[in-house]
């Protein structure tokens, strides 16, 4: 990708003041002289920022302002060890809020718009961006919080929310409810927001038959400001990314090398305003690919295309790599499953076993034969071969946040 003027002018001028300003870019670049950093070739020469250089800066570590500019922190959920503290300026707050209203404009909402906010309030960053964002496009903001069906089912009816926006597994969960009481006819609905989790097309085609509304992929990190940074529009190919704000970069996962447009890779990303937390080059571990070319719908942002996993999600089984988008690509190929499996990996015996669990409507023989089915192609997509098992439709489980979907218990 590259690198525009005004970027690389954003990005001088944050780096003139960056080292004094922050003890922990001080100690980063230590040896490092960022004037030095003239053109694009220059600056993807600098290290990378990881989660955990984040996390061994708590608490406030990464701050870069005196502690009168702070307004709010946010904190990435630590499911695992440290959490990660990330400080907000009020102009970072204004900045977010500018984006995500730009969001919802890509997404064809308006202030007329009744904005239903399902994502969790709190320390981390889903519900409050959605609400900044409504507030600062004049739209009603609903909000809801997670959980709760009995009372969203109630508040999207009596109030007519128009927008829904959600992690995909609770939007299938709204939308499952929904289908099953027959209230469709009773909705306002027409767009849904969704988190970019990466979730296939089976399962975004039944939210948006069942919700009766136009899906837009929102995302965004905590790291960097949160959901927000970037959205899909009308054309629905790809996700607009706000490069105003952002610098994104596409690198080889395994040597780090700066990858050309259209090629598969990890997303790191750089912040070109951000004050209380500026990151540079900053590794998602979220796999995409820049889609080369302008988008039809006239925005001159550049897209990346649907997230197709983490580059830690990737695992080996009997000697063979998978993705989830591939076992996904399955799931999809197959007639007779619906969205929803689980892959199980678990190591009897000293032997890797691996399970796929798939919901289907399908009973006695035409179950065995989806089965069979589904494991062939397994075994002709990715190379080995699992055993796969249907279970009644709704009955694996479904999250308020993300869906597990790989369940790996070897080690
Ligand atoms: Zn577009």
């Amino acid at each position: 990708m590259q690198m525009t003027d005004e970027q690389l002018a954003l990005i001088k001028k944050e780096f003139a003041t960056l080292k004094e300003r922050s003890a922990f870019y001080a100690r980063k670049f230590e040896g490092i002289d960022l004037s030095d950093v003239q053109i694009q070739a220059d600056f993807e020469k600098l290290p990378f920022s990881e989660k955990a250089d984040l996390r061994e800066a708590y608490p406030l570590g990464i701050q870069a302002v005196p502690d009168e500019e702070v307004v709010r922190i946010h904190s990435s959920s630590g499911t695992t060890g440290t959490p990660v503290i990330i400080p907000y300026t009020k102009q970072d707050v204004d900045d977010w809020a500018d984006m995500f209203a730009r969001c919802y404009e890509t997404a064809g909402i308006t202030a007329a718009d009744r904005i239903q906010i399902t994502p969790g309030y709190g320390l981390w960053t889903a519900g409050i961006g959605f609400q900044l964002g409504a507030e600062r496009l004049g739209a009603m903001a609903i909000p809801m919080g997670p959980g709760n069906t009995e009372k969203q089912l109630k508040m999207m009816q009596d109030l007519g929310s128009t927008v829904i926006t959600a992690t995909s597994s609770y939007a299938l969960l709204l939308a499952e409810e929904i289908d099953k009481r027959g209230l469709r006819d009773s909705l306002k609905l027409r767009k849904g927001v969704i988190g970019s989790e990466r979730w296939g097309d089976k399962m975004r085609a039944r939210i948006a038959n069942e919700l009766g509304v136009e899906i837009f992929d929102i995302y965004g990190l905590t790291e960097i400001y949160g959901p927000g940074i970037g959205i899909s529009c009308s054309e629905h190919h790809g996700m607009h990314i706000w490069n105003d704000y952002i610098y994104a970069e596409i690198v080889d996962p395994e040597t780090g090398e700066v990858l050309p447009d259209g090629e598969v890779g990890e997303l790191v990303l750089t912040t070109l305003r951000k004050q209380g937390a500026p990151l540079i080059r900053y590794r998602t571990h979220d796999l995409t690919r820049i889609i080369p070319g302008d988008c039809p719908c006239g925005l001159v942002h550049p897209r990346i295309d649907t997230l197709t996993g983490r580059t830690d999600d990737m695992v080996k089984v009997k000697g063979c790599n998978m993705f989830p988008a591939q076992i996904e690509e399955v799931i999809k190929f197959v007639d007779g499953t619906s969205s929803e499996y689980q892959v199980m990996i678990e190591a009897i015996n000293g032997r890797d076993v691996l399970t796929v669990l798939f919901e289907t409507p399908l009973e006695g023989d035409e179950k065995t034969r989806c089965e069979e089915q589904l494991a062939a192609i397994f075994k002709a997509k990715i190379g080995c071969t699992p055993e796969a098992k249907g279970v009644p439709m709704g009955e694996l489980p479904r999250s308020e946040k993300k869906t597990k979907r790989i369940f790996d218990s070897r080690y």
